[in-house]
């Protein structure tokens, strides 16, 4: 579509803003292209939710006290290394304005494609440091005297890098005041948590979000964990832009959600099992698969491009996502669904690939 810019400012005819996955609704899909959970969120999330209905008409807990206090103690920290905000993207938006802004931050070249576009939306000389033919990230490249941010594990890719690397990159960062941002969205699926660093790093910030594991992307809640002079970062510009992103029906919930670990604990571990089911299957199909550490797949087949594969299976109502560029083209990235779902999709493929 031709954008007009007639009305728009310098700043908005520059831009180039992200394409989310589609959320189409002409037709029941198998919806495997953003993510979310196959999950319903946990069995008291509703309650929370009822129990502020007659509250509404008093604006939320700026700060979302009660929610902070919860996630802090169940990560193990204080009320006053976490910030919540309205999604991780969010959040991490006003990371990229509060730390960022003005200056050189370095990413891998294949990780979430949001982060370019918040890089130019606030000014930063955004670098790419490519990852290996493998996709594994070199944390050696990252480690070139600027801010650093990486989701751990990666999207598109599924891989997670040890904590080790994670430990090294924030020590190198860390003089002088250089951020190291760990987005952490895939985080309880797999991987080693950098959570337990932020005790000795002042400089680390780690991301996290309701939107998968919880089973609730469709609240909008993420938060950050960090020593309190970056959370002050963070609502630094909060309030220059929306002191109440976070509605006090979602602060409730998530909170219900987050309290409820055994919960979460049998959310995770049925989508890790389906996931070892679902990817032991496509390498018999003779599908290369990544060794995940998230809720979903990336996987290629040798034989079929990658357009041909997700047009098929559009048209058998299974959306999936695939990544523009040469390297990534022929890979499909699958969320990890319900166990019946992942078989209606692999008796797709099984068609597809032995005909
Ligand atoms: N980070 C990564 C790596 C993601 O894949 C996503 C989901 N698209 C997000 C952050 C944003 O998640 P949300 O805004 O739903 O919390």
């Amino acid at each position: 579509m031709q954008v007009q810019t007639k009305y728009l400012s310098p700043l908005a005819v520059g831009l180039a803003p992200y394409v989310p996955g589609e959320q189409p609704t002409d037709r029941r899909y198998i919806k495997l292209n953003t993510n979310e959970s196959p999950y319903p969120p946990a069995p008291g999330v509703l309650a929370a939710i009822q129990r502020q209905v007659p509250g509404l008409a008093l604006y939320p807990d700026p700060d979302a006290r009660a929610l902070c206090r919860s996630l802090a103690a169940l990560h193990g920290l204080a009320a006053d290394q976490v910030y919540a905000g309205n999604g991780s993207d969010e959040v991490l938006a006003f990371a990229f304005a509060a730390f960022f802004a003005g200056k050189t931050l370095l990413a891998p070249d294949l990780t979430y494609s949001f982060y370019p576009i918040f890089a130019k939306f606030y000014g930063v000389d955004y670098r790419q440091i490519p990852v290996a033919a493998d996709f594994s990230i070199d944390p050696q490249g990252l480690c070139a005297g600027h801010a650093v941010i990486l989701a751990n594990p990666n999207a598109p890719t599924s891989l997670a890098l040890p904590l080790a690397n994670i430990r090294h990159l924030a020590r190198h960062c860390h003089d002088p005041g250089r951020v190291l941002l760990v987005d952490e969205a895939y985080g309880p699926f797999g991987g080693e948590s950098a959570i337990p660093l932020i005790v000795d790093f002042d400089n680390l910030l780690v991301v996290r979000t309701f939107s998968k594991a919880h089973g609730l992307a469709g609240l909008r809640l993420g938060y950050a964990l960090g020593q309190p002079a970056l959370i002050d970062g963070l609502r630094r510009i909060r309030d220059c832009v929306n002191s109440y992103p976070v509605d006090s029906l979602a602060q409730a919930a998530a909170q219900a959600a987050a309290e409820d670990t055994d919960y979460l604990a049998d959310t995770v571990r049925k989508v890790l099992a389906t996931r070892t089911r679902f990817a032991g299957a496509l390498a018999a199909l003779g599908f290369t698969v990544l060794p995940s550490a998230t809720n979903f797949v990336f996987a290629r087949h040798p034989a079929h491009s990658g357009e041909a594969l997700q047009a098929a299976l559009r048209r058998r109502g299974v959306l999936v996502r695939r990544f523009p560029g040469t390297r990534t083209e022929d890979w499909l990235r699958i969320s990890i669904g319900s166990d019946a779902d992942m078989d209606e999709v692999l008796a797709m493929l099984n068609a597809l690939i032995r005909p």
